[in-house]
């Protein structure tokens, strides 16, 4: 006899649930996008004792009827697919016919549903896989899922739920993120009959955005879109002063799947490049949109995770539309940027000439003082674009643009989440403006009145509408970085021969490292020669080094690229050298500024495409506002 057993589908259900339904939170997820798939305007999640006890998901999408209503509940059953190419080009949520039969081998559950063309509902009971009760009931159209003491049945499951708090936080969470996505679907979630979340529809994304992220966030969100012919990216991005100690605020979606996605994440830190120093983390929310062809989304039972064709064109696309934002809004409004004399070539932007056609003059190098891109209160949708998806591309060096014009590109790849929604696009961008432009406006760092130095370390000003902090050091590294990154790339910088050659002596691996290193280091204005064994000889520094100890600079370059490893690149190792050159060669802390210092200081600070940050991520300046002040001292109230 054969010891080879097909398993009966009730333990196969169970294993598939193993996936599926890993906790309270993926019941909800898994149901809520049923709802969606099922073109839902209402889904209300109740919830009892953070799911162990209950979970309901209720719509008013399409419902079933009856034969519809059973076959749902078999493994494989689905309506979202039908042959293997739709596997290829999936635009549900849905798709793997798992959920509902996963769910209901791990739980009391029940559906309750009716079509819209038929009289009566239907109502099914399953407990623990098994089919209890099937039978006819009154029901408005529509879909009611219930799963009751969950992982009853799979005691080592239950074990492993967490607190009631953490489950409904996990549930919560998962609530949120898919209601961030879907501004046109009302959401409404409750526990233990207490409305938790309650977002009504919105024509507009970035209601919802600011609902679920917070109001407080408002004024630091700055609208980011960006399109080629084979990609569209859209969302919000926060300001780097505006940031959280997590990555939790990271909200990406990809064809209007919510997904965990490295590559995209990545993308987005890159982006902030130099704007945040380590364990500060941005909130954003980024829609991409690909063809449906371009994209796996059948990695992982779960479908939290997706697989991009061309990852790395997503990456670079992103980061690049990043970096341009934050480059445009993270600077305060005072001065034109000198990026025609740089090039694009600071580290922000990207040390090579960006591949998607991106030049000096397309879309932030402009005539004159710019205009600050504001927040905006109203915006395109999430884009859940199936004539973008479905399009066959041919083209394959498309151009990357940056788009700066809200209408267009709310007409071109903005959607409001329902197609009955009329887009908002056609209206003004909402006026409200940041503090910071508000203050700023056409002002430069070297437009403000110096006061003086606070204990030789701060730069102490009087601007129009209040009174700003400059950490000098900080300041004057950034000056630095860029001057170092501007002229490497250009010409070679001017440097100061050594009286005497400085002699240093490694360890054999530093030894390797710095000899490997000689050329950059040449280019960078350092010249060295090895001098046998593992000592070499230091014959010149960039003159503004000049002065400045050469040994503990070496020395912690050496240090800093061993402990980097072979990873990152040279790009990355270059613009290490060129930091620590910047801190070694930067103002101290504790050194006392001439008035004209101060001026040459800040009057470079004008010319930096980031003046805002050092290399670390620091900022380089803070500001009380006039009217904080005159709140501090109880001038107004
Ligand atoms: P999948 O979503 O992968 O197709 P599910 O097991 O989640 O698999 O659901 C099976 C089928 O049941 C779906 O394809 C859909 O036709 C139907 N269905 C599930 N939930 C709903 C709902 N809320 N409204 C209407 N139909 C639904
Ligand atoms: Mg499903």
């Amino acid at each position: 006899m054969s010891k080879i057993k097909i398993l009966p589908e009730i333990i196969s259900n169970k294993i598939a649930a193993g996936e599926v339904v890993e906790r309270p939170a993926s019941v909800v997820k898994e149901l809520v996008e049923n709802s969606l798939d099922a073109g839902s305007k209402r889904i209300m999640v109740d919830v009892v004792q953070g799911g162990r006890a209950l979970i309901r998901v209720s719509d008013n999408g399409s419902g079933m009827n009856h034969d519809d209503a059973l076959l749902a509940l078999e493994r494989y059953a689905t309506s979202k697919i039908y042959k293997d190419q739709d596997l290829f080009t999936i635009n549900t949520l849905g798709f793997r016919g798992e959920a509902l039969p996963s769910i209901a081998s791990v739980s009391r559950f029940s559906l309750v549903t009716r079509g819209e063309s038929d009289d009566t509902g239907t109502e099914i009971q399953v407990d623990g896989g098994k089919i209890k009760n099937v039978a006819e009931i009154g029901a408005p159209q529509g879909t009611m899922v219930t799963a009751k003491q969950l992982f009853f049945n799979t005691p080592a499951r239950r074990k492993f739920l967490k607190t009631v708090g953490t489950e409904m936080g996990h549930i919560a969470e998962r609530v949120a993120s898919i209601a961030l996505g879907h501004p046109g679907v009302q959401f409404r979630l409750t526990h233990n009959d207490k409305t938790v979340k309650d977002w009504p529809v919105t024509a507009a994304p970035f209601d919802r955005v600011v609902d679920v992220l917070g109001s407080d966030m408002k004024n630091d969100l700055y609208a980011v879109a960006a399109k080629t012919d084979r990609m569209a990216l859209s969302g919000w991005i926060s300001s780097p002063r505006a940031t959280r100690r997590t990555s939790r605020g990271v909200y990406i979606y990809v064809n209007g799947r919510f997904v965990r996605d490295r590559i995209v994440q990545h993308a987005l830190f890159e982006g902030y490049s130099q704007r945040l120093v380590k364990g500060q983390f941005p909130l954003a929310v980024l829609f991409i949109s690909v063809p449906f062809e371009e994209v796996d989304v059948n990695v992982h039972p779960t479908k939290n995770e997706v697989r991009f064709a061309r990852q790395k064109e997503v990456h670079e696309a992103v980061r690049q539309t990043v970096a341009q934002t934050l480059y445009e809004v993270d600077r305060p409004e005072w001065g034109p940027a000198k990026i025609n004399e740089f090039g694009i070539r600071n580290a922000e932007v990207g040390n090579k000439p960006l591949e998607f056609g991106l030049r000096p003059g397309v879309g932030y190098a402009r005539e004159g003082r710019r205009t600050r891109r504001r927040p905006i209160g109203q915006d395109y949708a999430a884009a859940k674009d199936a004539e973008f998806g479905k399009r066959k591309l041919e083209e394959e060096n498309s151009e990357w643009k940056l788009i700066s014009d809200y209408q267009r590109q709310a007409s071109s790849i903005g959607h409001s989440e329902s197609a009955n929604q009329p887009t908002t696009s056609n209206q003004q961008p909402a006026t409200q403006t940041t503090t910071q432009s508000s203050i700023w406006q056409k002002k430069r760092f070297g437009d403000m009145r110096v006061i003086g130095q606070l204990h030789n370390t701060y730069i102490v000003c009087e601007a129009e509408a209040g009174l700003i902090l400059i950490d000098q050091h900080a300041a004057h590294e950034r000056v630095l970085f860029e001057t170092f990154s501007i002229r490497s790339a250009e010409t070679r910088p001017s440097v100061q021969r050594l009286l005497v050659p400085e002699t240093i002596e490694l360890g054999f691996r530093e030894a390797g490292v710095l000899a490997k290193l000689i050329p950059e280091l040449n280019e960078l204005g350092m010249e060295i020669e090895p001098f046998g064994g593992n000592t070499f000889v230091v014959k010149t520094v960039p003159g503004m080094l000049a002065g400045r100890e050469v040994k503990p600079l070496i020395l912690e370059i050496v240090e800093k690229i061993v402990e980097m490893g072979s990873g990152p690149g040279l790009a990355k190792v270059l613009d290490q050298c060129r930091m620590l050159m910047a801190c070694h060669g930067a103002i101290r802390a504790n050194q006392t500024l001439s008035e004209k210092q101060i001026k040459g200081l800040l009057n470079q600070l004008d010319e930096c495409q980031n003046p805002s940050h050092c290399p670390h991520g620091r900022p380089t300046w803070l500001r009380w506002e006039l009217r904080t002040l005159e709140k501090s001292f109880k001038r107004v109230v």
